[in-house]
């Protein structure tokens, strides 16, 4: 590199003083600002840029927020993925979130002054969607409440071997009971339990009785599990709670979902408590719903353990705006009918080709994902494009993640929202015009 050039690198000082740097900075801190500005000037030095481009360089390159982590078009046809954030929030739970993250009222009565319960509006709004729940608490994920009900009710939990799941990411759920203390009291067999062998397991160290769905996986053939409503009249004088993980956090039953267990119609049928994760079907933050039984909800929240797992304000805000707002969207990608995705597809398709980009609207088939009804195929509509799109398009500044299939990429329009489709026809593009 020459004498001139290196001297017509712009200074540092004199590049974080331009006003729009300085605007820059204080939105995102200085040293986000300070590093992308030397990224720049290195380009500068490296003769990809000129010296008067820096500061629209770094205008460009800044992130959006002081966090990394960017907004992904999630065209998987994956409606709750996990490796992208699950639930995607309602516009109304991220109002909620915004309003509730400065100071707030999550503990103070503002009438009287003084404490109030915590986050009640978040736990009224559950009782309200699941009359048959008597008291209701929220901890950090359903991972948390299992190992606060298996700290709080453990001795012995008796729980049927085929119920003994991996949910992924190797996370085992018979590890997490056992890493608490409490004992498992394994009965049945892989693929039968009877009612003869839970009441057989029951003895003075029975802690409870745990029902887990398993979401994520189907036994076919010689099969047979007992039910809650089965399981909950033997139960009924032993004082031995029985505890239900529903997993996917649906409230009412799903007319397009038979085979997933919600937590009205579980509670009905006679478990004393429910768990699920509120960021699969129910569409909201992450969190862990218990809903049920008064004492029992009560002895959670009593035990120390509790107070590790409770949630922060912004995530009781987005719960209780999820489930008081409008359909949240994961709700209204699964009821979203075929025509209107096909609909979408073939704009998607036209707004494409009419910018030179070879693409079709495809027919494709669409999951829940988040480990729920793994069998459960929901028709859907896609645009295809060329392969070589699916890696940089990962990689665009607005990423967006589709998939391979039949050596095409795959943008699926079932796990999109339907006001995301212009950012996803703008991000081809970008992706499009670096091979023109
Ligand atoms: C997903 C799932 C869990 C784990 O929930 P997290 O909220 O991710 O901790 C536990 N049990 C069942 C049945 C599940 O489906």
């Amino acid at each position: 590199m020459t004498a001139d050039l290196r001297r017509a690198v712009p200074r540092t000082d004199a590049l974080l003083a331009d006003p729009q740097l300085v605007t820059a900075a204080a939105r995102l801190g200085r040293d986000l600002v300070k590093s992308a500005v030397q990224s720049a000037q290195q380009r500068v030095r490296d003769g990809e840029i000129g010296p008067d481009d820096v500061v629209a360089t770094v205008l460009r390159e800044l992130p959006g927020t002081a966090s990394s982590l960017s907004p992904v078009l999630n065209a998987t046809g994956v409606l709750v993925h996990t490796n992208l954030g699950r639930a995607p929030l309602s516009a109304a739970a991220v109002d909620a979130v915004v309003a509730a993250s400065g100071t707030t009222d999550v503990e103070l009565d503002l009438g009287t002054g003084r404490r109030g319960p915590r986050g009640a509006g978040a736990l009224d709004a559950l009782l309200a969607a699941v009359p048959a729940a008597e008291a209701a608490i929220v901890v950090n994920n359903c991972a948390a409440a299992l190992a606060l009900v298996a700290t709080a009710f453990g001795g012995e939990l008796v729980i049927a071997r085929g119920e003994l799941v991996e949910i992924g990411d190797g996370f085992r759920i018979p590890e997490l009971l056992v890493s608490t203390g409490a004992r498992l009291r394994e009965v049945g067999t892989t693929n039968r339990a009877a009612l003869a062998d839970y009441t057989a397991a029951l003895g003075p160290d029975t802690g409870a009785v745990l029902k887990v769905h398993p979401s994520n996986f189907v036994v076919r053939g010689f099969t047979r599990a007992v039910e809650v409503a089965e399981l909950a009249p033997a139960l009924a004088g032993t004082g031995v709670p029985l505890v239900a993980d529903v997993g996917s956090g649906l409230l009412r039953p799903h007319p397009a979902l038979p085979d997933e267990p919600d937590l009205q119609s579980t509670l009905a049928a006679g478990a004393d408590l429910v768990l699920c994760s509120g960021d699969k079907l129910l569409g909201g933050p992450q969190a862990g719903i218990v809903l049920g039984r008064a004492d029992l909800v009560q002895r959670l929240r009593r035990h120390p353990l509790y107070r590790a797992l409770r949630v922060d304000k912004t995530t009781l805000a987005a719960l209780e705006a999820t489930l008081r707002g409008p359909v949240p969207p994961v709700r209204a990608m699964l009821d979203a009918d075929l025509a209107g995705l096909q609909d979408r597809a073939a704009a998607v398709a036209d707004a494409l080709r009419a910018a030179g980009v070879a693409a079709d609207a495809v027919p494709s088939t669409a999951r829940v994902g988040g480990g729920g009804a793994p069998e459960f195929e929901l028709p859907s509509a896609a645009v295809a494009l060329d392969a070589r799109f699916a890696e940089p398009l990962r990689r665009a500044n607005q990423p967006v993640v589709g998939y391979l299939e039949g050596g095409r990429t795959l943008l699926d329009l079932r796990s999109l929202a339907p006001d995301d489709d212009a950012r996803l026809v703008a991000a081809v593009r970008e992706v499009a015009a670096r091979w023109t």
